[in-house]
């Protein structure tokens, strides 16, 4: 099955991402916010089914389905 990966360079580390709030099993989370906003964000790959919803929310297109 496949998963979605988050590009760290191109996540925009938007503090608002919507992926994160898009994602039925909650498998996003985001690091702690630092000094120029929100953290990146990742996929908890034990949690995410792969029904790659997240891909097409994601505004700076970072998410891909591996
Ligand atoms: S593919 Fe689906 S389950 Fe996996 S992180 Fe994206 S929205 Fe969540």
């Amino acid at each position: 099955m496949k998963k979605a990966y988050i590009d760290p360079q191109k996540c925009d580390r938007s503090p608002f991402c919507p992926a994160k709030r898009v994602c039925p099993v909650g498998a996003i989370t985001q690091d702690k916010a630092g000094f120029f906003g929100g953290g990146i964000s990742k996929v908890d790959e034990s949690k995410c089914v792969g029904c790659g919803k997240c891909v097409s929310y994601c505004p700076a297109r970072a998410i891909t389905m591996k």
